[in-house]
């Protein structure tokens, strides 16, 4: 924000507002787009010294700078950079910060692709990979070894969205002089303020609802001011940067993620409810629902819930998880989330290690979009009614 004299309070406004420097750039509303490898100096002496704002285009833009500022100043942080895939915005810190001969301990209900760069990059470089179980909490410092470097967080878990005691995690961890990453991108950081919680670095994939059309691939990775310089430098020294028009959208999806999260949040938790009292319906893990087991937690640390969760059915296998699947009309059936349209997927536990289960049927996973709550309702009705009558 150019000018700030108090008066912003409402996340909306900051939303509408954040990153954006009109008069810097003539009064033009948004910021340009700028498409940049070279950036000319004045004159050798300058160039000699880099002693000017923007000196190459993998260091930083006008555009870059714009949502980079936007997410400092929704997360609280001291410095973020923009990477091109969510994935990529795992991967980068785990690559700054982690050394061989490194441990790191990783909650074993993380991201499935996280944990594949850990089994196979990381442990291929020399650093040992532990999994917890995302209930720890305080226990996990009975896990930390003398040579535990990092504490991957990720809450709510993913497809199964169990809630992690974040600041007993980050108490523990700290005490010994190990950072904690979370990959917040579940809440964004309109709901989970992860610094404010003992986080050293908050991951997103802005791919989901800070983009929030299904048509960009994008990641933010944000640091307090001790984790700051070594992300950077790490950012700087991988050439990871993102591409201007991704950027751009990103920045454009951010005006309008509060009040699409909103009404993700609104139907999400309406559909949530309606489906614990339907047939064949075993459980809902949804943390917002009073009957899910960390809903203190939950309501303890986060100030709301976005449109993802998933439903267990009651018994069955593949055959009445796919009789569900293949009778929706509305909801598409694809990975990723945060878009304006609803999707499901078939989720599996099999590769976890500690948190297993036991679950009473197939794992469905559901995005709830923007479409009219009673039209999803009945495409859910029809598909449970498919999956009652296949076992
Ligand atoms: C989707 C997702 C990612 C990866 O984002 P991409 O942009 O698809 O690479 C990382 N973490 C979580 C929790 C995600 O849901």
């Amino acid at each position: 924000m150019s000018r700030d004299n108090g008066r912003i309070k409402g996340v909306n406004t900051r939303l509408a507002h954040a990153g954006n420097d009109p008069h810097g750039f003539h009064g033009f509303v948004n910021p340009p787009v700028v498409h940049a490898s070279t950036v000319l100096f004045p004159n050798a002496a300058t160039m000699a010294a880099r002693d000017q704002k923007y000196t190459y285009g993998t260091r930083g833009t006008p555009t870059t700078d714009a949502l980079c500022a936007a997410i400092d100043e929704l997360e609280g942080s001291a410095g973020t950079i923009a990477v091109p895939s969510g994935l990529a915005a795992v991967t980068i810190p785990l690559l700054g910060f982690l050394s061989s001969g490194d441990h790191i301990l990783i909650t074993d209900s993380v991201y499935y692709p996280t944990r594949h760069f850990a089994d196979t990059m990381l442990k291929r470089l020399g650093i040992e990979v532990d999994y917890y179980d995302p209930h720890v909490g305080a226990g996990i410092a009975a896990l930390i070894k003398p040579n535990t470097k990092v504490v991957f967080t990720e809450s709510p878990a993913s497809n199964t969205f169990e809630i992690q005691d974040i600041p007993a995690i980050s108490k523990a961890a700290h005490a010994v002089g190990a950072i904690v990453m979370m990959d917040n991108t579940w809440a964004t950081p309109l709901y989970f303020k992860a610094l404010d919680f003992g986080v050293d670095v908050t991951i997103h994939a802005a791919t989901k609802y800070p983009a929030g059309h299904s048509d960009v691939l994008s990641g933010t990775v944000s640091a307090n001011a001790e984790c700051w310089p070594r992300l950077s430098e790490a950012f700087v020294t991988l050439g990871c940067c993102a591409g201007p028009d991704d950027v751009y959208q990103v920045l454009r999806g951010l005006r309008t993620m509060g009040v699409r999260l909103a009404h993700h949040e609104k139907s999400a938790l309406d559909i949530a409810r309606w489906l614990e009292g339907q047939p064949g319906v075993s459980r809902v893990l949804h943390p917002g629902l009073e009957s899910h087991p960390d809903h203190k937690l939950f309501k303890r640390d986060f100030g709301g819930s976005s449109g993802i969760f998933s439903v267990v059915l009651s018994g069955g296998g593949q055959k009445k998880a796919h009789a569900f699947l293949d009778t929706l009309e509305i909801f598409g059936l694809g990975y990723s989330w945060g878009g304006f349209e609803s999707l499901a997927v078939h989720v599996s536990v099999a590769d976890r290690k500690v948190a297993k289960g036991p679950y009473e049927g197939p794992i469905i996973r559901l995005q709830i979009g923007l479409e009219d709550i009673a039209d999803l309702k009945q495409d859910i009705s029809a598909g449970l009614s498919a999956a009652n009558a296949a076992e």
